[in-house]
């Protein structure tokens, strides 16, 4: 792999991978460390390049929300913030030639109002709500979360 730091080619791939897994390498000429993600506009994020893209491509394409994708990645053990998201959209949107289509395909208004009442539900559903006013802790939120995603998996499941 050529360096990033000096152009040289004589470069010599290391034994260990970088914490996200990223072939890491050392210059001969400059005698500098790289990984394949350095020079890159995703080095130093501390998701993996693959991760990031597809919360970018998610937001544009789903419209899905900042919380929503914090969620749902953090079902399969991805963990950032909502704000995360945003920085990452703003970031490596204009990278990306995502074309996205406002209606979805949508035939009418009334099948997007439909779909909209549906979300609306869904959302309603996944909120967690406190008993006598008491705010719900992180934790629990995450755990109602997934009894709830669970049980609706499982209606699913029933209903095909
Ligand atoms: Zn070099």
């Amino acid at each position: 792999m050529t360096c990033p730091h000096c152009a040289s080619a004589t470069t010599k791939e290391q034994a260990q991978k970088t914490a996200l897994g990223y072939r890491p390498f050392r210059c001969s000429a400059c005698k500098r460390l790289f990984n394949e993600r350095t020079g890159t506009p995703f080095n130093f994020l501390e998701n993996s390049t693959d991760i990031v893209l597809l919360v970018v491509l998610w937001r544009l394409r789903y419209k899905l929300s900042l919380r929503d994708l914090a969620e749902m990645f953090l079902e399969r053990g991805w963990e950032f913030t909502h704000e995360a998201v945003r920085e990452w959209k703003t970031r490596f949107a204009p990278l990306m030639t995502v074309r996205y289509y406002p209606m979805h395909g949508f035939g009418s208004f009334d099948s997007v109002a439909c779909f909209c009442c549906a979300f609306d539900e869904l959302c309603n559903y996944f909120c967690p709500r406190a008993t006598a006013g008491e705010p719900v802790s992180l934790s629990d939120q995450r755990q109602l979360f997934c009894e709830r995603l669970t049980a609706l998996q499982l209606m699913m499941r029933m209903a095909s």
